[in-house]
């Protein structure tokens, strides 16, 4: 068995217009290649700023800007027009728990990733007005700043999968990036992870970004492996071609640290099955 979860059906672009790319052709595309590519397992988890609905949650400019579309039409488009699992990509805001927790109680979804994109109102992986590090004092501190906020995600129980489990090191050398051991960083998120025993999302998306790197780091996967979290495998595709991306590398980590099974979810219930070949 093969997944791929991570999955958005429209670009993060502007003139990506939910009618556009919210279709049965377009679910069909994504479907066409993920079978040619042996990926059986196909879900899509749109961003949740880009429904109204999240701005009962937060009101950043980034999403009052992006917040256009309905997301009951979307999990209705999902089950009812496609055979695609339905998930979402919500994120964590410190403090905003209860809000998110209501937001994500209207859907009927396979799977909820959470991701940590915002330390307070500003993003790891925008390279916009919102970059963390326009002002940022060091990489020590955003790294640890990071790091806390991804166990807290892990621990508020929000979330199936923790999405892109080492996100903040994006740009790789296009911005400051801490030196040795990086487990220092890690620790700061094991408690969360390790009580919450949440799936850890093995992401390929990180080999199409500056850092060049499948998310997590080896040594971050191995520590939540040994806290007996199950993997999750996807690629972060926006387009068709992503699905799938650079899969065997993913694998090839996957058997070096010993996987040998992804995890599997249908209406947030987990159970696991063997790795299968691409
Ligand atoms: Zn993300
Ligand atoms: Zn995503």
């Amino acid at each position: 068995m093969l997944t791929d979860y991570h999955v958005h059906l429209r670009p993060d672009d502007p003139g990506t217009p939910a009618q556009r790319f919210f279709t049965p052709a377009n679910a069909e595309r994504y479907r066409a290649v993920a079978s040619e590519r042996g990926i059986d397992e196909l879900g899509v988890s749109e961003h949740v700023y880009r429904f109204r609905q999240a701005l009962d949650v937060w009101r950043h400019p980034f999403w009052a800007g992006q917040a256009v579309d309905d997301l009951d039409a979307y999990c209705g488009f999902v089950r009812e027009e496609t055979d695609l699992r339905l998930g979402i990509e919500a994120d964590f805001l410190p403090g905003r728990e209860d809000r998110m927790a209501n937001l994500l109680e209207a859907g009927d979804w396979d799977y909820v990733i959470g991701s940590v994109h915002f330390l307070r109102d500003q993003a790891v992986d925008t390279d916009d007005e919102w970059d963390v590090w326009r002002d940022a004092r060091s990489a020590e501190e955003v790294w640890k700043r990071y790091f806390r906020t991804l166990g807290e995600a892990a621990a508020s129980g929000l979330f199936d999968v923790l999405a892109h489990p080492d996100l903040v090191k994006v740009w790789g050398g296009d911005r400051p990036r801490p030196d040795g051991d990086l487990r220092r960083f890690y620790e700061l998120a094991m408690e969360g992870i390790a009580e919450s025993r949440i799936a850890i999302e093995v992401s390929t998306a990180g080999l199409r970004k500056p850092v060049g790197e499948i998310y997590p780091d080896r040594a971050l996967l191995e520590w939540c492996l040994e806290c007996g979290c199950p993997v999750v495998l996807s690629s972060d595709a926006h387009v068709p071609d992503h699905l799938g991306y650079r899969y065997g590398d993913a694998l090839g980590l996957l058997a070096d640290v010993g996987v040998k099974e992804l995890c599997v979810f249908d209406r947030r219930r987990r159970r696991l099955e063997p790795v299968g070949e691409p």
